[in-house]
């Protein structure tokens, strides 16, 4: 059996078609196809405004600009995520910091959020953005973290990287109708790709307009945007005009791959019912080995199954990972808790600090997921893990 990854593409001829007949028009670089990439994810998440980036990291970035973060503000995650989701806060020269998550869920936990919240009020040290990630998939608490964002007044950009086609209170995820800007990535490994490629949604014009001029440059075109107080030279006299209002930066994502984006989000719908039923699957194959704790699944979401993290004792996860990838199954281990990365304990975090985001990492393993698998892959990957356990 040739290996199995823990997540992979699934591109058809439809998607190659997609980016060869871009190839043979006028516009590589951001144009009318990345507007339709644009429509079609705002309309599946019935959002207003989408702006589509090189990267879900370089969404988080806009998103935090567009929010206003900056030097003396703070910026809380889930520690249990990628790098990026804290990384953001430091490029706009905010300080991070974390907070644990639910030991069901392995999202950020909302009882530990106000807790926390308390104490920083008390210390007059609020966040200006909280950042839940949608961990695997499934939905954090927003109603929850929500009505604390109206009682302590921090902005919400959900970090819903793993999460597109999932769905909380029976809506689609980034609709935005708990938090001002949602983050979906395009990684090959999530659930629809571009390659590399992200997009943030929201419902406020504002931020949507502030996203789009610093994913190219700062600079704006449209004279309504522009300072018109300005004297010499700076005066709108022809199209050739434009003015950089701020320091933006170069995130724009091509036309191949807005092709491919579009094309692929045809596909999203028939992506998450393959993920879903294969963790049906897994859910009964491996239902009653005492050894593997399987992931919860809450009934307030409904879960894209970008992963499937599932528990194992801790003594034994080194050995069953190492046994899975010598049998050619390409289990992995999501995450590594961000704040134990040696960048963030250079900053003074410690072993200690989330104890609940470190205990489920000593014993995460995620197994394969994704649309391709097939139902021989899963008996395979059940058998050797079962194997590994004895
Ligand atoms: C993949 C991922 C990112 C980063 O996405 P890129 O598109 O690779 O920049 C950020 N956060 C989470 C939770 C992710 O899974």
């Amino acid at each position: 059996m040739s290996f199995i990854p823990y997540g992979k593409q699934n591109i058809n001829q439809n998607d190659i078609d997609a980016v060869v007949a871009v190839l043979k028009s006028d516009y590589l670089t951001q144009g009318p196809v990345i507007e339709q990439f644009e429509g079609a994810v705002t309309a599946h998440c019935g959002v207003k405004h989408g702006v589509v980036t090189n990267s879900a990291t370089s969404s988080l970035h806009l998103a935090c600009l567009a929010l206003g973060l900056g030097e003396g503000d703070a910026l809380w995650t889930s520690p249990n995520t990628f790098v990026a989701s804290a990384n953001v806060g430091l490029y706009c020269g905010a300080t991070v910091d974390f907070v644990d998550i639910d030991p069901q869920t392995y999202n950020m936990c909302a009882d530990a959020l106000e807790a926390k919240l308390i104490k920083a009020k008390q210390l007059n040290n609020l966040p200006k953005i909280v950042i839940p990630v949608h961990f695997a998939g499934q939905s954090c608490d927003m109603d929850a973290i929500h009505k604390l964002s109206i009682e302590y007044g921090f902005s919400i950009i959900e970090d819903a990287s793993n999460a597109i086609g999932g769905k909380y209170l029976s809506r689609p995820i980034g609709n935005c109708q708990f938090s001002k800007i949602t983050v979906f990535s395009f990684h090959p490994v999530k659930i629809i790709t571009t390659g590399e490629g992200g997009i943030a949604t929201t419902n406020d014009p504002a931020l949507a307009d502030k996203m789009k001029m610093l994913r190219s440059h700062g600079v704006t075109r449209n004279e309504s945007e522009m300072d018109p107080t300005l004297s010499n030279l700076n005066t709108n006299q022809g199209d050739w005009y434009y003015q950089q209002m701020a320091l933006g930066f170069n995130y724009r994502m091509t036309e191949m791959q807005g092709a491919l984006g579009l094309s692929q989000m045809k596909q999203l719908d028939r992506f998450v019912a393959q993920r879903s039923k294969l963790a049906d699957q897994y859910n009964q194959l491996l239902s009653g080995i005492e050894q593997v704790t399987l992931p919860f699944q809450s009934n307030r979401a409904e879960s894209s199954f970008h992963l499937f993290p599932i528990q194992v004792p801790s003594k034994k996860r080194a050995n069953v990972f190492r046994f899975l990838r010598e049998n050619g199954i390409g289990a992995n281990v999501h995450y590594i808790p961000v704040h134990m990365q040696p960048f963030y304990q250079k900053l003074g975090f410690k072993f200690g600090d989330f104890p609940i985001a470190e205990g489920y990492y000593q014993q995460a393993i995620s197994l394969p997921l994704h649309p391709s698998l097939t139902d021989e892959d899963q008996m395979y990957i059940v058998a050797k893990l079962k194997e590994s356990l004895t």
